[in-house]
């Protein structure tokens, strides 16, 4: 250990700590290569590495945010400092991200809305994996009119009751925890009688069942609650106000679906799947004299389309990290790449022609290009279809009247459904 450093501009406390817990937890190779700056061989390395196991190691010792208290599972760093640390972590090319959508989604919401005893209570098994997150917000009569949910919670002393059905609930079979929307009080108008609570997924009453999504894949599940009993220290937001801390996470999965996330972490293209263009141009190439022309022009457009759309994201991402952007560039980004992504993946599958009609069915390769087309449909849907989003944008950028809405001031009870 390096216990003399001079200080650097990327120092930060704690830093040899980490370095000495990453020597304990990576192959002596992967220090090596990280130390020399060899990206590739660090890129290979993360194949064989389990990586459920490194994350739990970082986030046990609070670097998974380290911004976050010593107390809810960081290492109370300034932002700056944390910034330093998670970019050591990038460069060596170690995993700091949880599966599931707490870290993203979930710890925003509970850092902002919650009680300290709350935060103590689920934030430190979030950061450090052990507890896995998935989003119950949706139900079969509301996705995009969230407001009007119809699941349950009755205060029961130290508890609440939770009755009700969620669906598409995307990492529903392998969650720990959920963040839950139920209604609280339906005397009040539907925006104003929601809680948010944060689920344990493994209490009596939840039962989880898998839905088949069009390229025959599990990807979300529904999810049915029967006199589920929650704990209050499990409350994230204060009573009847879950809509507003509702909006902390509706905000960040925004942000996250529309490639506005912090640069290097994780690639949008690996939130939205589908093929990435490099490798239909790729395989473009391949066919040589005998790619129509009017594939070409698809594919140059395709390609100006996403440089365009690159740099307009670092626009965004730099207005927003300066402290000038309005709040609403995450959808107007999000449904930017929902388009562009389904349009390339459209051209791909032009491109493929015939081999993405029929192939045998030994041809996982072929499978796969279609699998990630099918996949891809959802971009314009999932975290807030795409017509929401320009609804958003109508009315907070724009200015534009709300949508008339016949029940306005009528309590949830009393609404029609
Ligand atoms: C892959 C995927 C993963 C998902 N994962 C989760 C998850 O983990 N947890 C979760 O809670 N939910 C999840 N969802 C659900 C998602 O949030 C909803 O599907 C979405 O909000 C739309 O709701 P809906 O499906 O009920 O459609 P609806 O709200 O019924 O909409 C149907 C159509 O009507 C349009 N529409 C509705 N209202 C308006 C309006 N006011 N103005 C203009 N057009 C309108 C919509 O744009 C859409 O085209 C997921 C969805 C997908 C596709």
């Amino acid at each position: 250990m390096n216990a003399c450093r001079v200080p650097s501009p990327t120092d930060f406390p704690g830093r040899d700590e980490l370095e000495e817990l990453l020597a304990t937890i990576l192959p002596i190779e992967w220090i090596d290569a990280a130390r020399a700056g060899d990206v590739e061989a660090i890129v290979d390395f993360n194949d064989t590495i389990d990586r459920r196991g490194v994350v739990h190691a970082i986030g046990r010792a609070g670097w998974v945010a380290p911004h976050y208290e010593r107390e809810h599972g960081g290492r109370g760093l300034s932002t700056e400092m944390a910034q330093r640390a998670l970019s050591l972590l990038h460069s060596w090319g170690v995993p700091v991200t949880p599966s599931g959508s707490g870290l993203a989604l979930a710890a925003p919401t509970i850092q902002q809305w919650s009680s300290e005893e709350t935060k103590r209570h689920l934030l430190p098994p979030l950061l450090s994996g052990d507890e896995r997150w998935c989003q119950l917000f949706s139900e079969p009569g509301s996705g995009s009119d969230l407001a009007s949910l119809a699941t349950t919670a009755v205060r029961d002393g130290d508890e609440w009751v939770v009755n009700g059905q969620k669906v598409w609930t995307t990492f529903g079979q392998s969650s720990e925890r959920a963040m839950l929307l139920a209604r609280t009080d339906p005397d009040q108008i539907k925006h104003k009688g929601i809680t948010y609570f944060g689920l344990d997924m493994k209490s009596p009453g939840v039962e989880v069942r898998p839905l088949v999504n069009m390229a025959g894949q599990h990807e979300f599940f529904e999810v049915f609650l029967s006199d589920v009993r929650v704990p209050d220290i499990d409350r994230i937001s204060p009573r009847g106000e879950g809509w507003s801390a509702t909006q902390s996470t509706l905000g960040a999965e925004r942000f996250a679906l529309s490639g506005l996330a912090q640069k290097k972490r994780k690639s949008s293209d690996e939130i939205l799947g589908g093929k990435p263009y490099l490798e239909i141009e790729q395989f473009a190439r391949t066919l040589g004299q005998n790619l129509p022309a009017s594939a070409r022009h698809q594919l140059v457009r395709a390609a100006v389309n996403d440089r365009v759309l690159a740099l307009s994201i670092d626009r965004a991402r730099d207005s927003r990290a300066a402290g000038r952007a309005g709040g609403s560039e995450g959808s107007l980004t999000k449904i930017a790449k929902a388009a562009s992504n389904q349009r390339l993946q459209e051209i791909a599958m032009d491109i493929r022609g015939l081999a993405a009609t029929a192939w045998e069915i030994s041809d996982s390769d072929a499978a796969e290009w279609v699998t990630q087309f099918l996949r891809t449909r959802a971009n314009s849907i999932e975290g807030g279809t795409s017509e929401i989003q320009r609804n958003i944008i109508g009315e907070r950028v724009l200015g534009l009247p709300r949508e008339p809405d016949a029940y306005k001031g009528l309590a949830w009870r009393d609404v029609p459904r």
